[in-house]
């Protein structure tokens, strides 16, 4: 890591606050020893083919103009055009996004879907404006990155606090500039609009699904097994709805209003019920409420990180106590808390395979947008499931090979692929 920032950090990253790009870079070190011939390559993984920093000027509603900070990384296309979501958050970072593009890149060939790795973000609490505003700050926005992104070139998708609305508006921005109505710009858009059935929940259905096969290889029965999820949006809410009906018993729900808690599993029906009316778990009935140290400690067979980046890590990692985290959000364990789990025997299934269940069905869509003709929701849940399974049960086979971590495994599995593309492709000129 050291040697990394002395010689070959992308001179426009500040090195106290590399963030969740320090982790990945991490990753990509750690798996470095594994990568034989194709190591004369690795840097390719360490800086991003392109950022793109744009100014994104507004009118807001009581007519004051503001300025948001935009952002869009192509981590890598060696493998396919650049593929990945636009975050809207307050604390987005050119540094958060450089990582997140680099995890699509690793998760694309982890799955090998024909994708490289992007991802986007706006600087903004898109909770403090007015739909009208949102609809402006997201279209200003795809006018700027317009020059980059295309279904050929890079293709955006929902991520935390966007959603099919905020696509749909991508997707006519884009479309107005070309004129053309291109439906294969974005993916995760309104079914209305060519998108696919079944992709809203595609990310919490993947983890359910790598979640029940984790669990079967460690020896746990699904009925009754406790599990506990941080983060009940689209990927948390979803996946709790799914272990909930397998009969699992979610104890715990943890997001940013506070966490909800009952030793015999919640009711995720009324819960998610409540969240759409509310905006958050704090405060739905019969319910007891913990404190997140609390929440971290609580015993269970699955732990599900569905929020953010860097939530395990080396402050509450010791009391953890759970037989496998699978990761719903992205970035969600530093490499301490790897370490400190790993050592524990503590099972991680790895985000670039637990939650690459979005990037799956958002393959399917892009490919039903080119072919114009749309699979039924069933045909898609079931080609998901068997592209999840083959993609844990591939990992687990060189996990067990080389005697490493799913993780690790998942990186030999992804960089590999990546890095075979890269040298056969050559270096242009
Ligand atoms: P979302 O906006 O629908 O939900 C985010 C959830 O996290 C909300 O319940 C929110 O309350 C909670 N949260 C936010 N800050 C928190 C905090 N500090 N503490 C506890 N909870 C907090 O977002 P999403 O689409 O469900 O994405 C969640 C994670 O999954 C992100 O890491 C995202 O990158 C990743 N992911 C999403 C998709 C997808 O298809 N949506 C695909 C792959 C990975």
């Amino acid at each position: 890591m050291s040697e990394y920032r002395a010689h070959t950090l992308p001179s426009y990253l500040n090195p106290e606050q590399l963030g969740p790009w320090g982790t990945y870079i991490e990753q990509v070190e750690r798996v470095t020893p594994y990568l034989g011939r194709l190591g004369k390559w690795v840097e390719t993984l360490k800086r991003p083919k392109r950022s793109l920093i744009v100014d994104v000027p507004v009118e807001l509603d009581n007519g004051a103009i503001a300025h948001f900070e935009g952002y869009r990384v192509q981590h890598n296309t060696s493998r396919g055009p650049g593929k990945g979501g636009v975050r809207f958050h307050q604390e987005v970072t050119l540094a958060e996004v450089m990582a997140l593009s680099a995890w699509m890149s690793v998760k694309s060939a982890a799955v090998n879907l024909p994708f490289g790795g992007a991802k986007g973000g706006i600087r903004i609490d898109p909770r403090k404006f007015s739909r009208a505003e949102l609809e402006r700050i997201t279209r200003r926005y795809t006018s700027e990155i317009g020059t980059i992104i295309g279904p050929h070139k890079d293709i955006p998708a929902p991520d935390v606090n966007t959603n099919a609305q905020v696509m749909a508006w991508m997707m006519d921005t884009y479309s107005m500039n070309q004129g053309a109505t291109t439906t294969g710009v974005v993916t995760g858009k309104p079914v209305s609009l060519g998108g696919s059935l079944g992709r809203v929940e595609a990310t919490g259905r993947g983890v359910f699904v790598v979640g029940c096969e984790a669990a079967r290889d460690a020896g746990i029965d699904i009925q009754g097994a406790r599990v506990a999820i941080q983060g009940f949006g689209n990927v948390g809410g979803t996946a709790a709805r799914l272990f909930y009906e397998a009969g699992a018993k979610v104890i715990a729900v943890q997001d940013y209003t506070g966490c909800v808690y009952d030793a015999n599993g919640l009711n995720i029906l009324a819960l998610l019920n409540h969240v759409e009316k509310n905006g958050g778990v704090m405060g739905a009935p019969n319910m007891e409420s913990l404190t997140a140290t609390e929440f971290w400690a609580l015993e269970t067979e699955l732990l599900i990180p569905a929020a953010l980046e860097g939530q395990l890590n080396s402050d509450n990692a010791n009391a953890i106590r759970t037989r496998i985290v699978v990761e719903g959000a992205n970035g969600p364990t530093t490499p301490e808390a790897d370490d400190i789990l790993g050592a524990k025997g503590t099972i991680i299934i790895p985000d670039v395979i637990a939650n690459a269940g979005g990037v799956t069905v958002s393959y399917f869509e892009w490919v039903q947008d080119f072919s114009s003709f749309y699979w039924t929701e069933m045909e898609i849940n079931h080609r998901l499931e068997a592209m999840m399974k083959a993609a844990y049960a591939s990992t687990s086979a060189v996990a067990k090979e080389h005697n490493v971590s799913m993780r690790t495994a998942a990186f030999i599995v992804a960089c590999t692929r990546i890095l075979e593309a890269r040298e056969v492709r050559g270096l242009y000129p």
